[in-house]
């Protein structure tokens, strides 16, 4: 597939390259139920450029056809005390300063609606959510909550809303300048709420130098810098900006401006150059493989994390395979991870206190994990990435 020639954001050609990975997985959160459908999972070129006309970090080589966002499609960290406590902390926050107690709340891209029915908790309010990889509980929902298992449309709103929530979406979705134009009109339609926007940070990643944070499923990479000039040039005002999670993700809060937005694409940025990346993150993987092979000897290793981190890792140490990865999500318990196959086991397999060494993929998880492995009487090392 021949990798695209203009920006998705906002429709530039001045593009200079970032780093190519051939034939990654083109779907990290997806449940495979055993090694066969696994290794058959499609694989696609991640080729990162940069625009260097609004900053926006995408991968050119992205094919959307190849991901699907059907109810097989998993990616909750609901099941971590640390993860979940920065979901309360985002609905406090966005619900005082927004002033929600009682309102009314639209989430686009809901998923499997967690932090949906956490907000209208939180704030007394009702809400709709929009996902296709939604899935009901099989439990009644609360009263004034519902959910759609389609995309949203400004059409669809019958009503005023006093937020529109949009979390870990924009990362996935190709055209992102048509996407948030399409937010714009949906908030339009939903009178004047506040637009909250999260979604991972690329600054932690370069800080990081974190190869297994860059991959198929995510056609977008953010700067917050890059981001905010989208949302400008999609007709927002970007009210508040600020990192999250320990400086992984961003949340932005937005409102309609009431500045012509064309006049704003004139404003140009200088950003900041990543070349340097791909380099540095390959020595880091290659160090990282070194260290996992010592540290195992003898003993196997294990991932905790069957998130698109954990996933991304497995598949770039093709010569240092893990015996297992571990994830607290029971959803994901049994299957396998795309394409090599490794089996995914709950905290509970009996496999773990033999290991020689686990590595924790996303360190925020680290407290809660290593406490997990002292209760289950782990004795080798831990790696936190
Ligand atoms: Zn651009």
């Amino acid at each position: 597939m021949k990798a695209r020639s203009d920006c998705p954001g906002c429709g530039g050609s001045l593009l200079s390259p970032i780093l190519k990975l051939p034939r990654q997985p083109a779907v990290m959160n997806y449940r495979f139920p055993d090694a066969a459908s696994a290794r058959r999972v499609p694989r696609r070129d991640v080729t990162l450029v940069q625009c260097q006309e609004c900053g926006l970090v995408f991968n050119a080589s992205f094919d959307g056809s190849a991901v699907p966002y059907d109810g097989a499609y998993e990616n909750r960290q609901c099941f971590s005390p640390a993860f979940n406590s920065h979901l309360e902390a985002l609905a406090g926050g966005i619900t005082r300063r927004n002033r929600l107690e009682g309102g009314r709340i639209l989430e686009v891209g809901c998923g499997k609606g967690d932090f949906l029915r956490l907000l209208c908790r939180a704030a007394g309010a009702t809400g709709d959510g929009y996902d296709t990889t939604f899935e009901s509980t099989g439990r009644p929902e609360a009263v004034g909550l519902r959910f759609f298992r389609h995309y949203v449309g400004p059409s669809d709103l019958t009503h005023p809303y006093d937020a529109v929530i949009c979390r870990h979406v924009v990362e996935h979705v190709p055209e992102i300048g048509a996407f948030l134009k399409a937010l714009h009109a949906i908030a339009t339609a939903a009178g004047d709420p506040v637009v909250v926007l999260e979604t991972p940070r690329f600054e932690w990643i370069v800080e990081h130098s974190c190869l297994w944070d860059v991959f198929h499923e995510h056609c977008n990479y953010f700067t917050e810098a890059a981001l905010a000039q989208l949302c400008r040039m999609a007709g927002f005002r970007v009210v508040r900006q600020r990192p999250v999670f320990g400086g992984q993700y961003q949340v932005l809060e937005l409102k309609r401006s009431k500045v012509a937005a064309k006049a704003r694409v004139e404003h140009r940025l200088s950003p900041p150059k990543f070349g340097a990346f791909g380099r540095r993150a390959q020595q880091t993987l290659d160090r990282l493989a070194a260290r996992i092979s010592k540290a195992a000897a003898g003993r196997g290793w294990a991932v905790w994390g069957a998130g698109a981190k954990g996933v991304a890792l497995v598949n770039q140490l093709p010569r240092c395979r893990p015996r297992r990865v571990i994830d607290s999500n029971p959803a994901k318990q049994g299957g396998v991870i795309p394409a090599t196959s490794v089996r995914i086991v709950g905290p509970d397999d009996p496999m773990i206190p033999r290991l020689g060494l686990i590595v924790i993929a996303n360190p925020n998880y680290a407290a809660e994990i290593r406490s997990d492995l002292s209760r289950l009487g782990f004795t080798g090392r831990i790696l936190t990435l």
